[in-house]
């Protein structure tokens, strides 16, 4: 491999690391819960329980998603807690929901 190529693998190889960084047991027990009323979450209309999504408010949101089925969650299945592709120090529940919840494939 030539220097060309290396450098070219360097976005990958990063965000291979990150992925797998981000569902390790040992990043899950330095997270804190994201709060709703974090700047951020408010922002997203982040709601630790998906059923209290002011859907008045929110009209996007539809019933039946949550974190859980988002494509961004990092959590394994069963857990009530788990990393998220939006936040790197934060976790958020698996019931919750914000407005960037994307279907998870599969
Ligand atoms: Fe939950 Fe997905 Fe929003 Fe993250 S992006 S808070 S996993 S709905």
């Amino acid at each position: 491999m030539n220097r060309r190529d290396a450098i070219a693998r360097v976005p990958l190889v990063t965000f291979a690391a990150l992925a797998a960084w981000q569902a390790s047991p040992a990043r899950a027990q330095q997270l804190t819960h994201l709060q709703e009323d974090d700047p951020t979450a408010v922002e997203i209309h982040y709601k630790r329980d998906a059923g209290k999504v002011d859907r008045a408010k929110v009209p996007k949101y539809v019933p039946g998603q949550t974190c859980a089925n988002c494509s961004l969650y990092a959590g394994a299945p069963g857990d009530t807690d788990g990393g998220c592709g939006l936040f790197i120090d934060k976790d958020v529940a698996a019931a919750g929901w914000c407005d960037a919840w994307d279907k998870k494939a599969g």
